[in-house]
């Protein structure tokens, strides 16, 4: 019979890839909970409406990249990011009366119907963070603090931030009008998505990634209005102070005016930060200021900033951290005493496990030199003398211990 295989775009994560997992989940709930976050868990799937009213329908993921299905006549999704649903739980959970700062963080599966490639897969993982009810640019340092504080504990130093500051409603606006103004001449010869773009959500034109579209944005009077400076004296204040306190932490980073990132509600700033040892997928952390959402969604006035990580585009950049092995392997043919002894260990925090096939002791010792760093040894002459062997698996040392003083 034919075997059902994996579907594409997505994968396994196998148990030898899981220290790995575990080392990033841990470090994520290490990191945020001294920055005060606490983690919030949503559900898989939600109602279609709240991603596209969260995310914006003039986004790729709302258009093109969803999973929608239809149950009971209700139309339902899977998440293609968390942060609609953690908007959606702050305001059902009336989180706006908790004093503010909120910080709330995940990580979990999101799914997007994408091309899948290096670095890109339709069911992936983010890891994330959402600070509500700041709008102070302190805001916006902590929570890109929080970023690169969890990248620097998983040991990745080799990083670029990029930034960028995308105004309010109000200096997007007359940006939008000059850069429609200048890009209207050349508008037959855009892609399809950008023909739509330009009158949706022009700002969206200079994320695209076709080379037509790219070579006709980087023409002079294009870039005149693309790298002018279109933000209002309060954003441009906003903006500056933020990149105080940069520059306060020595946090490099580089301004880059083309930053517009791919969802609808980002105002002030954006960010992105990249890896230098990653091919073309090479963005581990997008994140930005998303200060009207919660009202759009129905809840109070509430500014909010935040970010999310690829967590698959980490772990290849931590590939190699080895698989951890076993404290203990029970080396044993009497398995009533191996039995009471691997609980008891267990019981103290001792990982270990013994050989439920009671095997042959040299095959056990194999075994155990594969998967341990002890074996302990409890041959006839140490039980009836109360003693057991403790031998160390890389050293070869080897020595004999009454019971009640084994350590490890
Ligand atoms: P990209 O430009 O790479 O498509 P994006 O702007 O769609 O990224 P966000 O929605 O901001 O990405 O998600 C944040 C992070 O999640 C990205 O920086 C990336 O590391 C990761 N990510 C996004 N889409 C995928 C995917 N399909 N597969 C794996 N990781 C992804
Ligand atoms: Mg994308």
């Amino acid at each position: 019979m034919a075997i059902i295989k994996v579907q594409k775009g997505t994968k396994d994560i196998l148990p030898t890839e899981m220290p790995l997992w575990h080392f990033m989940e841990e470090k994520a709930l290490e990191i945020f909970t001294k920055y005060g976050a606490k983690e919030i868990r949503t559900p898989i799937f939600e109602a279609t409406e709240l991603f596209a009213r969260g995310v914006g329908d003039t986004t790729d993921i709302v258009n093109k990249e969803m999973y929608t299905f239809e149950k009971s006549e209700r139309s339902l999704t899977l998440r293609p990011e968390n942060t609609a649903g953690v908007v959606r739980s702050f305001i059902e959970n009336g989180m706006h009366r908790l004093s503010a700062p909120v910080k709330l963080w995940y990580k979990g599966p999101m799914f997007r119907y994408e091309r899948p490639q290096a670095g890109r897969q339709r069911q992936f993982h983010q890891v994330g963070i959402e600070v509500f009810g700041i709008k102070q640019p302190t805001a916006d340092a902590e929570v890109i603090l929080m970023a690169i504080n969890y990248l620097k504990a998983l040991g990745l130093n080799d990083l670029t931030v990029e930034i960028n500051s995308l105004g309010c409603p109000n200096c997007r606006e007359n940006f939008k009008t000059q850069l429609k103004s200048v890009i209207k001449p050349y508008l037959s010869e855009l892609c399809p998505d950008c023909q739509e773009r330009f009158e949706k959500n022009p700002l969206r034109l200079l994320d695209c990634k076709v080379t037509e579209c790219k070579e006709i944005y980087a023409k002079p009077e294009i870039q005149k209005v693309i790298q002018g400076d279109f933000i209002c004296e309060e954003c441009s204040e906003h903006f500056n102070e933020l990149l105080g306190y940069m520059d306060e932490l020595g946090i490099k980073y580089e301004r880059n005016k083309l930053l517009v990132r791919g969802l609808d509600y980002y105002n002030r700033t954006v960010f992105e930060i990249k890896s230098n040892n990653l091919g073309s997928q090479n963005a581990v952390c997008g994140g930005g200021r998303y200060d009207s959402l919660v009202k759009n969604l129905g809840g109070e006035n509430t500014p909010a900033i935040g970010f999310a990580m690829g967590m698959e585009r980490l772990a290849s950049l931590l590939e190699g951290k080895q698989e951890e092995k076993l404290t203990a392997y029970i080396v044993s043919n009497n398995t009533r005493e191996a039995i009471k002894l691997t609980e008891e260990l267990r019981s103290k925090g001792i990982s270990c496990e013994f050989d439920l096939t009671n095997k042959k002791f040299v095959k056990q010792l194999e075994k155990a030199s594969k998967v341990a760093k002890y074996a302990l040894i409890l041959g006839e002459d140490e039980i009836a003398s109360g003693k057991i062997t403790i031998k160390n698996l890389e050293t070869s040392e080897q020595k004999t211990v009454k019971i009640e003083e084994l350590s490890l």
